[in-house]
């Protein structure tokens, strides 16, 4: 048996949440078209007989803009530490020295598999000029051009990582996909929406705390707060007599739904926390 961690590292939108979509096969982390959904270190287990692989979906690499900003790098640094296998994805048709920089500057010792996503929009030419700039760097012990999105390459991915992985026992039970609480996936399905739903300023000055998660006969009760910064933010989430939080609450309860294969009872409250994101102890207690 195989057992290890594998961290998947790239800039916004190259495609990180949906490759560990794709490779657990699971809606785990949460998909968006919007830069730095994802802010925490998502984990997903994949257990086959030969392996477990523990995969984490880190935030984007940005620059420390805001103090939450300065949490997100933390994050970064934090899963660099711990793994086994580096996953470096890029966006094929993204600039390939500004993605080269930032993988230099990160001074990487776990070996690297760079990832050339979204094949299905390059063409063969484009792939093999990549793949020989990549290979070149110190940090590349490997280079497989792949489409997250339509699961081109995945298996072979898995098994160019199942193959650098250390041998040992595996740490977590099979049937874990993992060790973050479903109230956790459940808060992101609802942050989903608000990203789907709105223009770009207001999923940045929101989150969502799940407050309550009770098992009833029958269904779930679960209750969630939408914090924003300001007043105005608060009642453009909540719309016209209420239109846009029936919308976001209607949407994610299918989403939740399909998720815990369970009728759930979603409530939705707006709070306004002025300058939550500059605020350790709120950071804190929303789970920065
Ligand atoms: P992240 O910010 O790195 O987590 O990127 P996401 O996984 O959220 O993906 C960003 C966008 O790229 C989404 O709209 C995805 O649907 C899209 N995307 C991801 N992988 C592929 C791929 O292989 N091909 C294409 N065409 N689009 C992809
Ligand atoms: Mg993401």
């Amino acid at each position: 048996m195989k057992s290890g961690f594998v961290n998947i590292f790239g800039r916004p939108n190259a495609g990180k949440s949906t490759l560990l979509n794709a490779l657990i096969g699971e809606k785990l982390a949460i998909v968006s078209s919007k830069v730095q959904t994802t802010r925490h270190r998502i984990k997903g287990i994949l257990t086959t007989e030969a392996c477990q692989v523990i995969f984490s979906d880190t935030p984007g690499i940005i620059e420390p803009k805001y103090k939450l900003h300065e949490k997100m790098m933390q994050a970064v640094k934090g899963s660099l530490e711990d793994a086994d296998v580096g996953l470096l994805i890029i966006d094929i048709n993204d600039n390939w020295e500004d993605c080269d920089a930032i993988f230099s500057a990160l001074k990487l010792k776990v070996p690297c598999i760079v990832l050339l996503n979204k094949l299905d929009k390059a063409n063969e030419e484009k792939i093999k000029k990549a793949t020989s700039f990549f290979a070149a760097k110190p940090y590349c012990t490997e280079v497989i051009a792949i489409s997250a999105l339509k699961g081109l390459n995945t298996e072979k991915l898995l098994q160019l990582i199942t193959d650098k992985l250390p041998e040992g026992e595996p740490f977590y039970a099979p049937d874990e996909m993992t060790d973050l609480s479903e109230r956790f996936f459940v808060g992101e399905m609802v942050r989903e929406k608000i990203y789907d739903l709105f223009e770009e300023e207001i999923p940045y000055q929101t989150t969502v705390l799940v407050h309550e998660f009770k098992q009833k006969t029958g269904l779930i009760k679960i209750g969630a707060n939408i914090i924003v910064q300001r007043e105005t933010q608060k009642s453009i989430i909540i719309g016209e007599g209420g239109r846009m939080i029936k919308k976001i609450g209607s949407e994610a309860r299918k989403d939740i739904e399909k998720f815990l294969s369970q009728k759930i009872f979603l409530e939705l409250f707006v709070k306004v926390r002025p300058k939550w994101r500059e605020n350790d102890i709120f950071l804190k207690e929303y789970g920065y």
